[in-house]
């Protein structure tokens, strides 16, 4: 075995799972380092207090000297948390967390220094934005941005830091982080959904987004992850045969925890609890040492940050269990894929879950009117949804058999077709008494008795319902939340106002309120039915079927992007005040340029890999062969030998062939790289990374891989798939 794996190997055959201390009760750490209302209530005076709520809930301005008063108390609480620094915490486009520390440590003449803290750094910094990614927005030169307090998201201790999540702006006034954008669609939808509920419930004066993430991730040894430069540098591996013993067991999925994966567990619940991250489940998932993790739904802001934070935190303890956390969509070939699945709802100010049927008629009437909103959405929008999840690395995921395909469909199951299918048959215009009772009491009335028996479960759609929400599945593992929960959110609120317009305009004609609902939900189902599917996600038949529904199914990054760009798409962003068409263009471009960016890398460490890797070794062992072939034929002389070397002789011939393959393919994908990387239009660009630079990949592949069979292991250069997954 070569000398760099075999060291590797022994070191994790050496290692023991690190003690963790977990408390008796996990309860007693929640919010612990978090400035949380509770904390707030004991450090601030209640007027101060009433201030920030109101920020909140409603999104009222604080005035500075309650900002001067809720500083001093965030400081004085830090220090007793042993905070040295202050942060403003943001989530720039690149993709992770962005923080620049300021120590509260501050002279003040005299030769003495204190701590100290004031409004104006709680509420405004100034980061260095030039390394941030703008799309243009502005030149470098300028780099001037702004980071500015979001009271809505608790403000932490991580380490010795306090933390105050913060959004991102440029002195223009655009956005240039994630977290902005979201919280105006969700100022959207809260003031379309409460119009809305309000046909219901005349006390609703606010309605929030629910977000409950659900986290895969792979761990990977560090030893390990050490050896293969191209998880290092593109966090997937670029070569590697599939392990004989895969996923066809999927015994992985109901087997226990090894201890020290579960002591790593643990560590990062006990770091969440006190991050008020309130992590719940834990479990196994399909593929060797691929996992996930889940909290209870909070508030959709606040569930964005702590999937953000996470991430981080996995990160971290990772670290300390000598372990790499993989949050790459597809780190393995063959092997199954990390999603994130973000189950989403909406909830009145009173708790009240607007997706989940209740126990009379009317609460019945107003479930299915956000329930056949949310589907009239995602019908006439649902191409905005697959461009907010697309990404490079999401593209070896979706369709690729194993998570939801490229085309975008909502599962609803088969109960809740049939009350779809009674309801189209209502009569158009006002209704009898008869056919009002017969729809009160046969159609609406059994919807709560349906969903309790909600087992039709449909793992192969995108975007499913499941019983009192709906979860988007196609969002990839390292994706932030936010860009699928904004989409989400403005889509959902730009139909609940069209919706709420032509329910008034019926009223207006003369109808009762339910029959003019009635009567625009009947529409609406037949004008959605497209986007409905029950079927198998994965099977080419659907593919087909949806081909014929006009159903999008855009397969590569580079294409989805195309959709933020058309008028219409473009308009319900800018239409509902979410972005303007500068950041829409700026975002896009963003994208664009990590996508081609991440592909000319992977083609820069695969080239260096079947390079400085692959064919020197593989020369190497087959010298080994014609070293020995020529030693028979010493030995059995000219006649004797070519029929007891033929094997040999015949793998001397594939492994010259394999290796004149992959130096011709890396010779042309290098080119092409060349020539793609020239490409000055961003789209073009990107075009040409995925339809001319990446076809290589898998050419190279094949042949590295078939040569991984043929080579001594011995000799192998690279750790291979079974172990970088299987040793524990
Ligand atoms: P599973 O999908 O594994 O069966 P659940 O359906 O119980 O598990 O929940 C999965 C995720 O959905 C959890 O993270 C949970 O917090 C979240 N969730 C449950 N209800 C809601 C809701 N009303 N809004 C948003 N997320 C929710
Ligand atoms: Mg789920």
């Amino acid at each position: 075995m070569s000398k760099i794996r075999f060291n590797a190997l022994k070191e994790v055959f050496k290692r023991e799972p690190k003690k963790v201390e977990v408390p008796e009760r996990l309860s007693r750490l929640f919010n612990e380092n978090v400035f949380s209302e509770y904390i707030m209530q004991e450090y601030l005076t209640s007027s101060a207090y009433k201030y920030i709520v109101a920020a909140k809930n409603k999104g009222e301005k604080i005035p500075r000297e309650i900002a001067d008063q809720v500083a001093a108390a965030m400081k004085d609480w830090a220090l007793s948390k042993g905070a040295t620094h202050y942060t403003h915490w943001f989530q720039p486009l690149t993709g992770s967390t962005a923080e620049k520390h300021d120590a509260f440590f501050n002279t003040i003449g005299g030769g003495k220094a204190i701590e100290q803290f004031n409004g104006s750094l709680l509420v405004q910094q100034e980061p260095d934005a030039s390394s941030f990614p703008n799309g243009g927005i502005r030149n470098t030169f300028e780099a001037r941005g702004y980071t500015a307090w979001d009271p809505t998201s608790d403000a932490f201790v991580i380490d010795t830091t306090l933390c105050i999540p913060s959004v991102f702006i440029s002195y223009t006034g655009e956005t240039l982080d994630y977290k902005t954008p979201l919280l105006r669609a969700l100022q959207a939808v809260d003031e379309a959904a409460t119009e809305v509920a309000r046909y219901f419930d005349r006390n609703v004066s606010k309605v929030q987004s629910t977000l409950g993430w659900e986290q895969e991730y792979f761990l990977v040894d560090s030893a390990l992850f050490n050896t293969r430069p191209d998880l290092q540098l593109t966090g997937r591996t670029l070569l590697g045969h599939s392990p004989a013993k895969g996923q066809q067991l999927e015994d992985h999925y109901f087997g226990s925890i090894p201890l020290r994966i579960i002591r790593f567990m643990q560590e990062l619940e006990v770091e969440c609890m006190k991050l008020g991250i309130p992590i719940k489940t834990r479990h196994n998932e399909v593929a060797p040492n691929q996992f996930e993790c889940a909290p209870i739904f909070e508030e959709a802001n606040q569930a964005v940050d702590h999937n953000s934070l996470l991430m981080d935190l996995m990160t971290r303890v990772a670290r300390r269990h000598n372990f790499k956390v993989l949050l790459h969509e597809k780190p393995f070939s063959g092997v199954n894929g990390s999603g994130k699945h973000n189950n989403w709802s909406l909830s009145t100010d009173a708790g009240e879950n607007l997706l989940s049927p209740g126990k009379n008629p009317k609460k019945n009437l107003q479930f299915l009117t956000f329930f056949i909103n949310t589907i009239k959405a995602v019908h006439d929008y649902g191409d905005v949804l697959r461009s907010a999840i697309a990404s490079a690395s999401n593209d070896h995921r979706l369709g690729a058999n194993e998570a939801p395909p490229a085309i975008i469909s909502v599962f609803i199951g088969s109960q809740l077709t049939s009350v779809l299918d009674e309801l189209e048959k209502v009569k158009k215009g006002k209704l009898s008494p008869d056919e009002k009772t017969d729809l009160k009491l046969n159609i609406v009335g059994k919807i709560p008795e349906i969903l309790l028996d909600n087992t039709d479960r449909n793992r192969t759609s995108p975007f499913a319902f499941t019983g009192n929400k709906f979860e988007f599945r196609a969002v990839g593992s390292s994706a932030n939340c936010a860009e699928a929960m904004m989409v989400i959110n403005t889509i959902v609120a730009h139909q609940l106002k069209l919706f709420k317009a032509e329910v008034d305009a019926l009223i207006e004609k003369g109808l009762k309120k339910d029959e003019a609902i009635f009567n625009v939900l009947r529409d609406y189902i037949k004008t959605s039915r497209n986007i409905l599917f029950e079927g198998d996600g994965y099977s080419q038949d659907w593919e087909k079927e949806a081909a014929k529904r006009k159903l999008s199914n855009l397969k590569t990054t580079p294409e989805a992007l195309q959709i933020e760009l058309q008028p219409k798409f473009m308009d319900v962003f800018v239409s509902n005040s979410v972005l303007s068409k500068v950041e829409i263009e700026a975002r896009n471009e963003i994208k664009l340029e990590k996508y081609s960016t991440l592909i000319d890398i992977e083609a820069q460490v695969l080239a260096d890999l079947a390079r400085n890797h692959i064919i020197p070794t593989a020369i190497r062992y087959q010298n080994k062969l014609i070293e020995n072939v020529q030693g028979l034929k010493d030995i059995f002389g000219e006649k004797e030998f070519k029929s007891i070397a033929k094997e040999q002789i015949d793998l001397i011939k594939t492994i010259s062939e394999k290796i004149s393959k992959i130096k011709v393919g890396v010779d042309q994908l290098l080119a092409e790289k060349e020539k793609s990387h020239a490409i000055e239009h961003s789209n073009k660009r990107a075009h040409a990374f995925a339809n001319n630079v990446k076809p290589f990949f898998d050419l190279i592949r094949d042949d590295v891989d078939d040569l991984e069979m043929m080579v001594d292991d011995e000799i192998w250069p690279l750790t291979k798939y079974r172990e970088l997954l299987f040793t524990k």
